[in-house]
C-alpha cells in the first residue's frame, strides 16, 4: 500500500518569477493519490491563501484519483501554499510563471486597434468586452439581413441585454433547429469567442462550404454569444477567475449562481452546493436566474422546432452528453455515444487533437442542474456540452493565437451534429 502511495503523489508545478503584491501565478498540481487527507489540505490551501482559486476541478468534492488539481494562486502566497502542501507530502509544480503576462494578451481593446472592424479575422481571433460583443452583434446582422436576425430574450441580473441571433438563410423554410449557448461560465472566454467565430464563418462561408449549405438549407440556429453577461463583464473588470454570474440574493453572504446548476434538471442534488459562497452554488430555486430562466424560456417556447442543444465550455477537450446528474444511461445513449466518438475521431485526424467524450457523470463526475440534461428531458434528443481547449497548460487563460484551432474543432463537432440532425429529419 506504502508503495502505491508515494507512486500516487501530487505533482504540483509551480513556475514562479519574482511578483508584486497585485499579481497572481498560477499552481497547476497534478495529483494522482487523493484521499480525505488531500481534500482537506486544498481546502485548508484555499481559505487560508488571501486569493486562491480552485481552477480544475471546480469543487474540492471533485477531486478525484487519477484526476489532475489546477489551483490559481496570488504570486505573494506561492510559499504558503507550497509549505501546506509539502507538509502533507503534496507535490507541487508551477505551471505557468507569469501569469499576468497572459491575462494581458488575452485583454484587447479595440481602441487600440482603430482599424480593426468587426467582422475581421483580427475579430475573431480575439477576446473582446462585451460592449465591444453587443457593437459587433448589431453590426453583423445589419450587414447580413439575409442570414441574421437578433433577438432579445431577457435580461441578466444587473439587467444586461440577453441577445440570441438566429441564422436562417431567407427563403429556406427549415425543417429543425439548434440552439448554442457560449459564456455560461464567465471565465471560459474562449466560449463566447466561439460563438461569434462561428455566425462569422457561416456569414462568410454559408454558400462556400458545402457542409455548411447542407446545413443550412435545412435548419436554423439559435445563437446566444454570451449567456452570463454580468459575470462576463466583471471578468473584464473586477476577477479574471469568476466563474458565475452576479446575482445577490436575499440572506446570501456570496453573491453569484452556477448558471449551469440552476436549470431544472436533478438540481442541487450531489455535486452542487448550497452554499452561496461556493463556485457550484445551485441558487435558492431551479431557475432563480433570470439568464437561466430567459434562456429555459425561449427554448420552452420553441421546443417543437428545436433538435438540438449544444453548450459551449472550456477547458478539457470534450464532447459530452446527458445525463450529468445521475449515473443512469440516456435512452439515446448508443446513438449520442456514436456521435459523440465521431466528432473526437474526427478531431483527431483532422487537427491531431485528443477530445474525450462521453456522458457527464461518467466521463468527469455528477453534476447536477446543467443545461444539456435539462434540455435533453425537455425531449431535445441531441444534447451536448463541449469543453474547448485546453487541457490544463493555460486553462481559462488560452493565448488569442489559439482561438482559431479552439474555433475549428468546435465547428467540426457542430457540424457532425447538424449533418445528424440534417438526416434524421429528412
Ligand atoms: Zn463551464
Amino acid at each position: 500500500l506504502e508503495i502505491i502511495i508515494l507512486l500516487e503523489l501530487l505533482v504540483l508545478v509551480l513556475l514562479n518569477k519574482k511578483c508584486t503584491e497585485n499579481c497572481f501565478q498560477l499552481q497547476k498540481m497534478s495529483s494522482i493519490y487523493t484521499n480525505s487527507q488531500t481534500k482537506f489540505t486544498i481546502y485548508e490551501v484555499l481559505h487560508f491563501a488571501i486569493y486562491t482559486v480552485l481552477w480544475h476541478p471546480e469543487s474540492v468534492q471533485h477531486i478525484q484519483q487519477n484526476k489532475e488539481v489546477h489551483l490559481y494562486v496570488n504570486g505573494s502566497d506561492v510559499n504558503k501554499v507550497k509549505d501546506l502542501l509539502n507538509n502533507a507530502k503534496i507535490h507541487n509544480e508551477v505551471q505557468i510563471d507569469d501569469v499576468q503576462e497572459l491575462i494581458a494578451k488575452q485583454i484587447y481593446n479595440i481602441s487600440n486597434h482603430p482599424r480593426d472592424i468587426a467582422g475581421s479575422r483580427s475579430h475573431y481571433e480575439n477576446y473582446h468586452p462585451l460592449e465591444e460583443i453587443f457593437s459587433w452583434m448589431s453590426e453583423i446582422t445589419g450587414k447580413n439581413p439575409h442570414l441574421l436576425q437578433q433577438i432579445l430574450i431577457g435580461s441578466s441580473s444587473e439587467k444586461r441585454p440577453l441577445y440570441v441571433l438566429k441564422l436562417s438563410v431567407k427563403g429556406v423554410t427549415p425543417k429543425a433547429a439548434i440552439w448554442i449557448d457560449c459564456g455560461i461560465h464567465a471565465r471560459e472566454w474562449i466560449s463566447p469567442a466561439f460563438c461569434q467565430w462561428f455566425l462569422g464563418y457561416a456569414v462568410e462561408h454559408y454558400q462556400s462550404d458545402p457542409d455548411l449549405s447542407a446545413i443550412l438549407n435545412k435548419l436554423e440556429f439559435y445563437v446566444l454569444p454570451v449567456m452570463n453577461v454580468d459575470g462576463y463583464e466583471y471578468t473584464r473588470t473586477t476577477d479574471r477567475m469568476w466563474r458565475k454570474n452576479r446575482s445577490q440574493h436575499e440572506g446570501n453572504f456570496c453573491k453569484g449562481t452556477d448558471l449551469n446548476r440552476n436549470f431544472d434538471a436533478g438540481w442541487c442534488g450531489a455535486g452542487a452546493s448550497s452554499d452561496p459562497c461556493a463556485q457550484t452554488y445551485c441558487g435558492p430555486f431551479p431557475e432563480s436566474e433570470p439568464e437561466v430562466r430567459a434562456v429555459a424560456d425561449f427554448i420552452r417556447k420553441n421546443k417543437e422546432s428545436i433538435k438540438g442543444y449544444i453548450s459551449i465550455h472550456s477547458y478539457s477537450q470534450m464532447v459530452l452528453f446527458p445525463y450529468s446528474y445521475k449515473t443512469e444511461r440516456a435512452k439515446d445513449h448508443r446513438e449520442l455515444m456514436v456521435l459523440a466518438k465521431k466528432a473526437s475521431d474526427a478531431i483527431r485526424v483532422g487537427y491531431q487533437n485528443k477530445f474525450g467524450f462521453g456522458p457527464g457523470a461518467e466521463t468527469i463526475y455528477l453534476a447536477p442542474g446543467g443545461s444539456d440534461d435539462w434540455a435533453y428531458d425537455l425531449g431535445i434528443k441531441y444534447s451536448f456540452t463541449l469543453e474547448l481547449q485546453d487541457r490544463g497548460r493555460y486553462g481559462f487563460l488560452l493565448p488569442p493565437y489559439l482561438i482559431r484551432a479552439a474555433c475549428l474543432e468546435a465547428y467540426l463537432t457542430v457540424k457532425i451534429i447538424a449533418l445528424h440532425i440534417v438526416e434524421k429529419t429528412e
